[in-house]
């Protein structure tokens, strides 16, 4: 594969310009490519500028309002409202966080349901930022019908991540961001892109059966949940979370109303934020730290978020497939 070396600034700059020339303004635009440079920053590239050419599509269509301005309600003292107002997630997340954090900081516990938004990308983003205000957080999205409940062969839950941060002090938080799909359709279709195999079990193909295959499993076929029926079970409760209590659609709803443009889908996210210095109280964080310690001497374990990170480290240019930035410079 060939790649072109692009430092930090020159992947934001991108994503601004092409986002800005079809059809955000300055705050959606600045909100998405700060999302979508800080995914290359750490090695999220299935959610870097490998997105650029679906939000383009989106905003092309006009399914996607490249103006949206997000506003706060507040349901109860506890749970906060961000509309949307049809743009991309990112925009709707900047605006409904600060809330959340004064929320949680009051209370204990605050929860934020995102509602009238377009959203994929990496859900990191917003539990990192709770987790750097010293509050827990916990978020979920549905997306699109792409997996197969354990049982069927045909789609009905979103690939539908799950991300938790737990905050540090002095430290970096501990994060885990994760499509409750064996894998996350992105990352097939990188696999699909770069002519690489998948693990047996990531999906079926058109005929229902097991394939290493992530082409015959991006076009017709279906990925299955992780860890079979466990897993089967908290994609739906991620359904249940982002939709049924967001008040949002269902994965399956949203695919009904999708103009299949490439770019995301409706949706709505949950986002929860709990502060343990309020619930857990004094000593907390040197409690949790003797946690991580015994993690951590265990030979072979690694604590998640840390590959992030650490690729956070390199102020240097990324590598970025040449052919992506071709395809992205001529929607300029
Ligand atoms: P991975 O399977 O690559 O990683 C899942 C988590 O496990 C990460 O937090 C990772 O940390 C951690 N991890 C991986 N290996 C180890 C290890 N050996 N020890 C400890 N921890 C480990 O992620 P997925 O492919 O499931 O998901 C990729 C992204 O796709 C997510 O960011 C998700 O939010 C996004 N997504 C977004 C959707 C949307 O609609 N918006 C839909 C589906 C997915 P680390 O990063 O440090 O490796």
């Amino acid at each position: 594969m060939s790649t072109t070396p692009l430092t930090l600034d020159e992947i934001y700059q991108l994503a601004k310009k092409t986002l800005l020339l079809n059809g955000c303004d300055e705050i959606n635009a600045e909100a998405v490519s700060k999302t979508v440079a800080n995914a290359e920053r750490d090695g999220s590239v299935s959610h870097g500028l490998f997105r650029i050419p679906g939000y383009v599509a989106s905003l092309k269509s006009k399914k996607v309002k490249g103006n949206a301005r997000p506003t706060n309600h507040f349901l109860t003292q506890n749970a906060i409202r961000t509309d949307g107002d049809y743009g991309f997630a990112p925009t709707a997340i900047q605006v409904g966080i600060p809330s959340l954090v004064e929320t949680a900081n009051k209370y204990g516990v605050g929860v934020l349901t995102i509602t009238n938004t377009h959203h994929f990308a990496a859900l990191w983003h917003e539990t990192e930022a709770l987790a750097e205000k010293n509050l827990i957080g916990i978020a979920c999205t549905a997306y699109m019908p792409s997996v197969a409940p354990t049982g069927a062969i045909k789609p009905l839950f979103g690939t539908n991540p799950i991300s938790f941060a737990w905050p540090r002090k002095n430290k970096t938080s501990v994060v885990y961001d994760m499509a409750t799909a064996s894998m996350a359709m992105g990352e097939v279709q990188v696999a699909a892109r770069d002519g690489h195999k998948v693990p047996l079990g990531t999906g079926l193909n058109k005929d229902g059966e097991k394939t290493d295959d992530p082409s015959a499993i991006a076009n017709g076929g279906v990925l299955l949940p992780f860890g079979g029926h466990k897993g089967s079970a908290i994609a739906m409760m991620v359904e249940l979370l982002a939709a049924g209590l967001a008040g949002d659609m269902f994965s399956f709803e949203a695919k009904a109303i999708d103009n299949a443009d490439g770019g995301p889908a409706r949706g709505g996210e949950f986002i929860m934020a709990l502060s343990p210095q309020l619930i857990a109280g004094e000593g907390w964080n040197e409690h949790a730290e003797l946690f991580f310690n015994q993690m951590e001497s265990l030979e072979g374990v690694r604590l998640p978020g840390q590959r992030r990170h650490n690729n956070r480290k390199d102020s240097g240019p990324r590598h970025i497939n040449t052919a992506l930035v071709e395809k992205i410079k001529s929607l300029i």
